[in-house]
């Protein structure tokens, strides 16, 4: 399937992409559930941040981050070269803008992993391209608990990332639709299927008009 055309009963034509927005707590699952939908739509495109924080054990230059010192983030931020940006846990994190608008005038959507700050911004900058989730965990309990599993992040990291979540979670109603994720097959599920009805929304498919015109309507 040719991922910037639509095709509909012998119609072909050319559709923008869409921002899949999905925020949470850390810990709550959110780059699990980005993860599987791009493994299992491997045109999804990922949105690749700017950070300011040091990489952890495995990740890697430009394909989890494009790691930065404070004062390039600070440059791109002044340059205009970020779509939003925020200041989380301390350090800079950012949507750099020109591979978001090449993936949408392509055709292409793309998945962003940013936090409620980015959301609004996105929201603000791209008002009819985006489709937003909110990723909730079970309990407080089992997001502490999948944060010590981690491991990756120090003790203090992970006692600042705690008492950043209930602030995080207090802007889930900001969002267009929120999940539990209790059980990540569901979660999963769940996440496919708004991004499927986000497609399909009427006002992004003005395209259609010609189509429903064979009809006699
Ligand atoms: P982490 O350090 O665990 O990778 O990410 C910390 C937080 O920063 C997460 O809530 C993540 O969603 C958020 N984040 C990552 N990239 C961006 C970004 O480009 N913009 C914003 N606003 N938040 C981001």
């Amino acid at each position: 399937m040719v991922q910037n055309r639509m095709t509909n009963a012998g119609t072909e034509m050319k559709r923008r992409g869409l921002c899949f927005v999905i925020s949470a707590p850390s810990g709550a699952g959110k780059s699990t559930i980005a993860n599987a939908l791009r493994a299992s739509e491997p045109q999804l495109r990922h949105s690749v941040s700017v950070t300011t924080r040091a990489p952890r054990p495995g990740e890697k230059e430009g394909v989890h981050y494009h790691f930065r010192s404070m004062e390039q983030f600070e440059t791109m931020a002044a340059a205009g070269e970020l779509l939003e940006w925020a200041t989380v846990f301390g350090r800079g994190y950012g949507t750099p803008r020109a591979p978001v608008e090449e993936a949408l005038s392509a055709g292409y959507d793309m998945v962003f992993d940013i936090d409620w700050q980015g959301h609004q911004q996105i929201r603000t900058a791209l008002p009819d391209d985006v489709v937003s989730l909110f990723v909730l965990p079970p309990s407080l309990e089992e997001l502490r608990r999948r944060l010590d599993n981690r491991a990756s992040d120090h003790p203090d990291e992970i006692a600042r990332r705690m008492a950043a979540a209930q602030d995080e979670i207090s802007h889930w109603s900001e969002f267009d639709h929120v999940i539990v994720n209790k059980d990540l097959d569901r979660a999963i599920f769940e996440a496919r299927s708004v991004l499927t009805a986000g497609r399909l929304r009427m006002r992004r498919q003005t395209g259609l008009a010609d189509f429903v015109a064979t009809f006699g309507v």
